[in-house]
């Protein structure tokens, strides 16, 4: 029994998806221009395909599982499970008009929206309670303004530069959205099981992500204020130095709180700290 998993053939997510299974120990030989390809060490065969067609693919059942953007899930409106949020593809889909119009939400009412997010787009507008004309175009939407194609975009930015480049700037975010897995909600119990040896590898991946590993030299005297700091994932390792009176202190920090609990590490007589990446992490 293999799984079957549906990624991006090329792309956005191309590169993440392919990284994270890397990352999460199976190997697979690069798809190039195949179709499928298998994993050596891992029951899992992987189906390269347009991002677009990955949600119906995991609801028929032809993918068991597959990695997509939130923004195709919604749109495609596919009845799949969403098993985990994957901290890439980040991007959000908004509305965005002529740089020097001065936007009210009333002032869509009435107007064309160029978008290839129709069913997204549509909801927003009804939860808004403003009527206004949907043109769906399949790409390029950026340019639709400036041929006189629309009043207003609603399309997908990261950075926001493909608008600037385009005279438009953005005004509401309607939809934020990252990569996701999903399933197929018939799925078999062998084969969650093996969804969940995958999603067990996954989280291990993710936590490293957004942790560091921390190690610091600190003077016998300061132990308590410098451990008080710590949170560790029980409590911090402390180890006594060649030197008498010093110990070093081991533990793991989140990325989110790094700078700040650095600085106070330093103040409170922490000294030669060094942090490294965590490959994997279970907890
Ligand atoms: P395909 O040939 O697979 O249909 P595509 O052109 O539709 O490719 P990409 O542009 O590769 O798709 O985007 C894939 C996904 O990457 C998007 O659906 C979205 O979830 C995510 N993404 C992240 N940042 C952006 C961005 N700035 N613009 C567009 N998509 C983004
Ligand atoms: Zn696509």
């Amino acid at each position: 029994m293999k799984l079957k998993i549906a990624i991006q053939k090329s792309g956005r997510l191309y590169e993440d998806s392919l990284r994270l299974l890397k990352e999460c120990g199976i190997h697979i030989s690069n798809g190039g221009n195949k179709l499928k390809t298998e994993a050596s060490n891992f029951p899992i065969e992987v189906y390269f395909l347009r991002d677009d067609d990955i949600p119906q693919y995991v609801e028929d059942g032809v993918a068991d599982i597959g990695i997509a953007g939130e923004n195709v899930v919604h749109e495609k409106r596919r009845q799949v499970d969403v098993l985990e949020h994957l901290g890439f593809g980040k991007c959000r889909l908004s509305i965005a008009v002529s740089k020097n119009e001065s936007f009210s939400k009333e002032w869509l009412s009435g107007k064309r929206i160029a978008t290839s997010y129709p069913v997204i787009l549509q909801q927003y507008l009804d939860e808004q309670k403003i009527t206004a004309e949907i043109h769906e175009i399949s790409g390029s939407v950026e340019i639709a303004p400036g041929i006189g194609l629309a009043d207003a975009i609603c399309d997908l930015v990261s950075s926001g530069s493909t608008l600037l480049t385009n005279g438009l700037k953005e005004v509401e975010t309607i939809l934020r959205s990252q990569a996701v897995l999903i399933s197929d909600k018939k799925m078999g119990a062998e084969k969650r099981q093996l969804v969940e040896k995958l999603l067990f590898r996954i989280r291990a991946v993710q936590k490293a992500r957004d942790n560091k590993y921390i190690l610091l030299n600190a003077p016998d005297d300061k132990l308590d204020a410098i451990i008080r700091l710590l949170p560790g994932m029980k409590s911090p390792t402390v180890l006594p130095l060649a030197t008498p009176g010093w110990s070093s202190v081991h533990s793991v920090l989140q990325e989110d709180d790094f700078w700040e609990i650095i600085e106070q590490l330093k103040s409170a007589g922490a000294q030669g700290i060094l942090v490294v990446p965590i490959e994997k992490m279970i907890i």
